[in-house]
């Protein structure tokens, strides 16, 4: 969210500390700002704020700051909070909930009741915040307008503060409430969490120094605005940790290794298992070669009939292949494109092996690896068009199950998941233009665009391909076969699009090029209407490009998956999540093709216009059927 005049912001404690730094931070953006605490002295920094505000321009000077006398762990006190924040504001863009006391006795000591004590401080620092998150989410989501929800935890969430056992309950409990939050994002409401360790203020002077010393001293109030800045600002997160500390600055918590440690065990417990009486490591297999360079992709390969080295490198894996996906880039690859073009030095790579990208189960490994033989994995190097592969462990993405839908995910369905956040930096509420998008990545990038929140123009040939985009959720899909899309786009989207998924090139470029927002992002997804044809692909000329982009604030992002190598597995996990609890569809062609003969056609296939869904090859269709009972 961009920080800007005119939003308006409630931040719960925000009479002093952290709160009232964050109150005159959002004030000097020119953000009206609602003080809700119990103390008095909230009426002084409303009155700092109004002061800021008044350098504004005249229009925008309404209240700029209010300050509402507030007990957060009243439920009257709360509802009229929020209630004088609407009256005064008309909206809520961003809601801190900053409140949070220390237990004033040790909880086990304690002779009181605890009401007074430690389950005041319970009910200050999590069962508020829970509830005023709650007011918020309500308020947000009737609005149908984005919000940011900032919950303020601490260090003490993350690892125990011995001194104050209730204090480290209360923040942790803030921690994994927020971040169970995170699937809000697809309402654009984002709920995120930050975890200074100690700052200076009222609370940390009770702390022992020796404890703030051996953390490296305090954090400055600077670097903990900055952080809940960051939250606010940065679109992708959601559900999301800052852990902020003198030693090593801001980072998110957990990261994505530890995050790994509990999806995957997750994962596992989906995952299939295969016996391993089944698979027969042979002694001869079949692939698929490059041994001529050409963009026809019958002409340039065969099958051949290859000698399993025996034993297995210590670090790689044989992989036995079920499915192969069939990619659009295919003919590019059998050009010697991906080497270069069509030169010496990639005509002295030939033969080389063919196919992108395949699933499969593991039939044997190396001495030094550590993965079972039958586990289901996926992978993408090339060499994807054979019965078996040998490949560096390193290289394998463990998968749920070995089927057509999972090698959708792999160059398809990450292209489109990577790309859009990456190149198009998808945000919540934008129009987004797909084009192919009853294609192989187009299917997904259809899909995560809507998931996020926005509004997906999908472009398509063909009545069955519009049919099965508007099931896919499709805001409106245009059939080219039937209606212009310039003109679609010109009339129905006089304001242009905000991001463009264009993986057809050539004139569709320019439609949808000419068809761009001020500040649009297009990534450059491919050119399949250039990659055949008599000579093969030749690069076009855009005249104009530059002024274009010049003239309108624009960006052109190209995207090539390779280059993402080390987002796969995260975003693979991503996709296999939103399959498998029914919140993403995976359309697979219903043109069956089996064994490695069939490949030919199925690229064919691919090219011809009337595939629809990811075009999949079954390189064992024997071996698929015991799976499929299984
Ligand atoms: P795909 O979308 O399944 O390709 C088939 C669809 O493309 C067809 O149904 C047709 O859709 C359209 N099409 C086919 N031939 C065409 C032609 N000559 N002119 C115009 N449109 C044609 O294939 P894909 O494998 O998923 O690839 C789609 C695009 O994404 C390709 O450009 C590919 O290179 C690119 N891609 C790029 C990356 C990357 O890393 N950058 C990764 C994967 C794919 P409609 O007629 O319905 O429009």
């Amino acid at each position: 969210m961009e920080l800007k005049a005119g939003l308006s912001a409630i931040v719960t404690g925000g009479a002093s500390g952290i709160g009232k730094a964050l109150c005159l931070a959002l004030a000097q953006k020119g953000i009206f700002v609602t003080v809700a605490d119990l103390s008095e002295k909230g009426k002084e920094v409303a009155f700092l704020i109004e002061k800021e505000n008044a350098k504004l321009p005249s229009e925008l000077q309404v209240p700029s700051a209010i300050f509402v006398k507030c007990d957060v762990t009243n439920a009257n006190d709360l509802a009229a909070a929020f209630k004088k924040h609407l009256e005064v504001y008309g909206g809520l863009d961003i809601c801190i909930n900053n409140a949070g006391i220390a237990t004033p006795l040790v909880f086990h000591k304690d002779t009181t009741d605890g009401s007074g004590t430690w389950k005041r401080t319970i009910n200050v620092n999590l069962t508020a915040v829970v509830d005023c998150t709650r007011i918020a989410i309500e308020i947000m989501r009737s609005r149908k307008m984005p919000g940011v929800i900032i919950n303020m935890g601490s260090a003490s969430g993350l690892y125990p503060m011995y001194a104050d056992p209730i204090y480290s309950g209360t923040k942790g409990g803030v921690v994994l409430f927020t971040r169970a939050l995170a699937p809000l994002k697809r309402e654009g409401i984002r709920v995120n969490v930050l975890c200074p360790e100690f700052v200076q203020s009222e609370m940390a002077m009770m702390i022992n120094r020796k404890v703030i010393d051996s953390v490296g001293g305090f954090l400055s109030m600077e670097e903990v605005v900055n952080g809940a800045l960051e939250l606010i600002k940065d679109e992708s997160k959601a559900g999301a940790c800052l852990w902020i500390t003198k030693r090593r600055g801001m980072e998110y918590w957990p990261s994505k290794s530890e995050e790994r440690k509990y999806l995957l065990n997750q994962y596992k417990s989906r995952r299939s298992q295969y016996t391993t009486s089944d698979i027969i490591v042979p002694d001869n297999f079949k692939k698929i070669i490059v041994h001529t360079l050409d963009h026809n992709f019958r002409s340039a390969t065969r099958v051949v009939q290859t000698h399993l080295k025996l034993p297995i490198k210590p670090e790689n894996a044989l992989v036995k292949i079920i499915f192969a996906g069939v990619n659009a880039s295919d003919v590019n690859f059998s050009s010697g494109r991906y080497f270069g073009g069509n030169n010496n030095e990639t005509t002295a790579r030939l033969p080389f092996d063919a196919g992108f990208e395949a699933v499969g189960i593991i039939a044997a490994v190396g001495d030094s690896v550590h993965r079972k033989v039958g586990t289901p994995v996926a992978f993408m190097t090339f060499g994807g068009y054979a019965e078996f592969s040998v490949i560096p462990a390193k290289h394998l993405l463990p998968v749920p199950r070995p089927d057509a839908e999972v090698v959708a995910m792999l160059t398809s369905g990450l292209t489109a998941s990577i790309a859009l956040e990456k190149a198009g930096q998808m945000e919540y509420g934008k129009a987004v233009l797909v084009t192919a998008a009853a294609g192989g990545t187009g299917q997904f990038a259809v899909q995560l665009a809507k998931l996020a929140g926005n509004k997906v123009v999908a472009t398509c040939g063909g009545a069955e391909k519009a049919s099965l985009l508007r099931s896919l959720g499709a805001d409106r899909v245009i059939d080219y076969k039937k209606e212009n899309i310039k003109d679609v786009l010109k009339k129905e989207y006089p304001k242009g699009i905000d991001i463009i998924y264009e993986s057809v090139g050539g004139e569709m470029f320019n439609i949808c090029l000419n068809a761009l927002a001020v500040y649009g992002r297009f990534i450059v997804i491919g050119m399949i209407s250039q990659y055949q044809g008599n000579n093969g692909w030749q690069p076009l000329k855009y005249p104009g490009l530059c002024e274009k982009l010049l003239a309108k604030s624009q960006t052109v992002a190209g995207f090539f998956l390779i280059h993402y190598a080390h987002l796969w597995q995260e975003h693979l996990d991503k996709l296999f999540d939103l399959y498998s609890t029914g919140k993403l569809k995976v359309a697979v062609d219903p043109k069956r093709f089996n064994g490695l003969d069939s490949v030919a056609d199925a690229v064919e296939h691919l090219h011809s216009g009337k595939s629809f869904g990811k075009v999949v090859v079954c390189v064992d269709p024997q071996f698929s059927k015991t799976m499929a009972k299984l």
